[in-house]
């Protein structure tokens, strides 16, 4: 799938539009979710143009992903969560319901997260 630069992460990331913004560096920038699943529900977002977490993996530069994934750590540590422990999710494609064509990953904390994904998916489960 091809880049759209008019997705809502793009126009953020321009400041053509606000985000409550966490944490910011020369790959990533970390924002508010504007609609929070968790008490703590933090996107992370690459500064390149990345469809997905497939398409930020296979094909952005080793420092890129290098400096992405320090950030994501960053975050974690500014808002204190790795005491209570966090998780940190990123939804591909239709089968995950990916909303946003720009590569984010969400990070979720402040209470039980309970289940990975909703139950009874897995054959026989
Ligand atoms: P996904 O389904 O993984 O693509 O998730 C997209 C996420 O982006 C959802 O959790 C939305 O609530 C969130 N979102 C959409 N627009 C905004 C925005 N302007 N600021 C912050 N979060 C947003």
């Amino acid at each position: 799938m091809a880049y759209d630069p008019n997705n809502i992460f793009a126009k953020i990331l321009r400041g053509e539009i606000p985000c409550n913004k966490v944490y910011e560096d020369t790959y990533a920038l970390a924002f508010h979710d504007i609609t929070p699943q968790a008490p703590v529900h933090v996107l992370v977002i690459p500064k390149g143009a990345y469809v997905s977490f497939d398409d930020f993996s296979g094909t952005a530069p080793a420092e890129a992903v290098a400096g992405f994934y320090r950030a994501v750590q960053q975050v974690a540590a500014q808002l204190g969560l790795q005491s209570g422990g966090y998780r940190v999710l990123s939804n591909v494609g239709p089968d995950a319901h990916q909303e946003v064509m720009h590569y984010h990953l969400h990070l979720f904390a402040g209470c039980d997260l309970g289940r990975m994904v909703k139950k009874g998916l897995a054959a026989g489960g």
